[in-house]
């Protein structure tokens, strides 16, 4: 049977709870829309996967296949296993907010990756 899955709504996310061992497959199907990503440890939500602690634990900025992606804590907390994308993975653009927004000129609530 295959694995379940999820639909993420355009400007939306999903939480999907991982136990050791298992994976999870992000499909871009509508072109080239960023994906935000967080982990969590399920033990304890201060530990989190970290992009300031990921770039000098890989010597580099752009994780790429292979690559053990850690927390804050530096310890893994994902596998980064396949690569399908075109393009590579920023580590260092903050994800929208609806402040962002906010500055690009929205006045009311825009929808974002943070909240
Ligand atoms: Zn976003």
């Amino acid at each position: 049977m295959p694995p379940p899955l999820n639909t993420i709504p355009a400007r939306r996310g999903k939480a999907t709870r991982l136990n050791a061992g298992e994976a999870i497959r992000i499909i871009n199907t509508h072109g080239a829309q960023v994906v935000d990503t967080w982990a969590f440890s399920a033990d304890d939500m201060g530990e989190f996967m970290s992009m300031e602690h990921i770039r000098p634990t890989l010597g580099r900025i752009f994780p790429t296949a292979g690559d053990a992606l850690v927390t804050n804590r530096r310890r893994p907390i994902l596998m980064f296993e396949e690569d399908s994308s075109p393009g590579r993975h920023d580590t260092l653009i903050a994800a929208c907010d609806d402040y962002r927004y906010g500055l690009l000129g929205c006045t009311d609530y825009h929808e974002n990756c943070t909240d």
